[in-house]
C-alpha cells in the first residue's frame, strides 16, 4: 500500500559568497505529516507552469505552511506601513499550487500564512496588521515558545473542525500579526478568538481546512491537534485511490 504524498512548498533563500542558497521549511510541518502517515514532498519555488503542474501531479494533498505576509497587491491594497516582509514571487508560486490543487480536487490544509494566502487566492482580503481590525484586539503574536498556548478559540459546533477536535473551545498558540478581513469565496469562518479575529476557515465539503494557529507545534501539548494532519492524509489517501482506480 502506498502512503499519500503531501506537497509542501518551501522557501528559497539566496546564497552569498560564503554559502550556497538554501531551501527552507520548518521541520515541524514535515514531522506532523510523517506522524499522520503521509509522505511530505517539498516543492521548491519555480516560475515554470509545466514544472509546477508536474510537481503537483505527484501530490495527493497540499499543505501551505506559515511564513511572511501575503503581498497586499493580491487583494488590491497598497502596502500599509505596518505590513511585514512580503515575497511576491513566493506568493505567486504558492497560489499557483493552490489553484492546481483545486483543479485536481486535492485536500488542502493552510496554516497561518497558508490560511491567509488561500483566503486571498479565493478573493478575500486581510487586515495588514491586527491593530487595524478595530476594537481592542488580544495579543496574537506571543512571546512564549511556539509550543505554548496563549488565547482561546471558539469553534462553531456545525464545522468539520469541531468534528475533528471534539471541542467547541480550545486554547491555541498565536504567531500572527495579520488576520482575515473579508472571507474568500466558498470559505466560512468556523473559529474565532474572543476579540472576533478569524482563527479557522473551511469550505462546504471540508476539503479546505485553514487554521490561523500552528497545530504542528502543539502535537505534544494538545494531542487532538494531530487530527488536523491525519484528516489531511486520510482525504489525500482517498484522492490517491480514486486516481489509481481503473476507469469504468
Ligand atoms: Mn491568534
Amino acid at each position: 500500500m502506498k502512503l499519500p504524498v503531501i506537497g509542501i512548498p518551501c522557501t528559497a533563500r539566496p546564497g552569498s559568497e560564503a554559502q550556497t542558497g538554501q531551501l527552507q521549511l520548518s521541520k515541524a510541518y514535515a514531522d506532523a505529516v510523517l506522524m499522520a502517515r503521509g509522505i511530505p514532498l517539498l516543492l521548491p519555488p519555480t516560475d515554470d507552469p509545466l514544472l509546477r503542474q508536474s510537481a503537483l501531479s505527484h501530490c495527493d494533498g497540499l499543505l501551505l505552511p506559515g511564513g511572511g505576509d501575503p503581498d497586499p497587491r493580491f487583494y488590491s491594497e497598497p502596502p500599509h506601513p505596518l505590513l511585514g516582509e512580503v515575497d511576491f514571487a513566493q506568493d505567486r508560486f504558492e497560489m499557483a499550487l493552490f489553484a492546481l490543487a483545486q483543479i485536481r480536487g486535492l485536500p488542502v490544509l493552510g496554516i497561518c500564512r497558508g490560511m491567509q494566502l488561500v483566503n486571498v487566492a479565493l478573493g478575500g482580503s486581510l487586515y495588514q496588521d491586527i491593530s487595524l481590525a478595530g476594537a481592542a484586539p488580544l495579543l496574537h503574536r506571543q512571546n512564549a515558545p511556539r509550543s505554548a498556548t496563549i488565547h482561546k478559540v471558539e469553534i462553531s459546533p456545525d464545522s468539520e473542525l469541531y468534528r475533528l477536535l471534539g471541542s467547541s473551545a480550545v486554547y491555541t498558540n498565536s504567531m500572527h500579526h495579520q488576520a482575515v478581513r473579508r472571507a474568500g469565496e466558498g470559505l466560512r469562518v468556523v473559529a474565532r478568538a474572543p476579540d472576533g479575529i478569524a482563527e479557522a476557515m473551511e469550505n462546504a465539503d471540508g476539503s479546505l481546512l485553514l487554521v490561523q494557529w500552528h497545530p504542528e507545534a502543539l502535537l505534544q501539548a494538545i494531542p487532538p491537534m494531530q487530527r488536523i494532519f491525519t484528516e489531511l492524509t486520510r482525504r489525500a489517501a482517498i484522492t490517491a485511490q480514486k486516481r489509481e482506480a481503473p476507469p469504468l
